[in-house]
């Protein structure tokens, strides 16, 4: 399960950062993931409950912002949001890799990323 290994990543980065910060309790945690990782964030939450139990996470509240592809085109400089096709064969939206504006090819800027933005936490004294 790829939610589950990249959850597992997570967990351990705070768990780390926790330790770095004497941290006795973790009470919530932001994470930003961009819609181009193909993550199931409600994946991403169960395997979260799995892994923070028995932790200093355990109990804490997972905050997931989701954050949409951004793309950059080389022809005209256009920058923005994907374009989205209908398909009408099989009636689903997918995402265009093409300039809205000029039809080139673009390149995604943004919506590959998975962040812990930040983490609220308790210091033991
Ligand atoms: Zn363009």
């Amino acid at each position: 399960m790829h939610e589950y290994s990249i959850t597992s990543q997570i967990v351990e980065n705070v768990l780390q950062e926790a330790k770095k910060h004497d941290a006795k309790k973790i009470f919530e945690v932001h994470l930003v993931i961009g819609k181009f990782t193909f993550l199931g964030i409600e994946q991403v939450r169960f395997s979260y409950e799995i892994l923070v139990k028995g932790t200093i996470m355990e109990g804490s509240k997972l905050y997931i912002e989701e954050r949409n592809g951004v793309v950059k085109c080389a022809g005209c400089g256009y920058e923005g949001t994907i374009m989205y096709e209908d398909d009408p064969k099989y009636h689903i939206l997918f995402p265009t890799l093409y300039c809205p504006k000029c039809r080139s090819k673009v390149d995604l800027i943004e919506g590959k990323e998975c962040i812990i933005k930040s983490v609220k936490l308790m210091r033991d004294k």
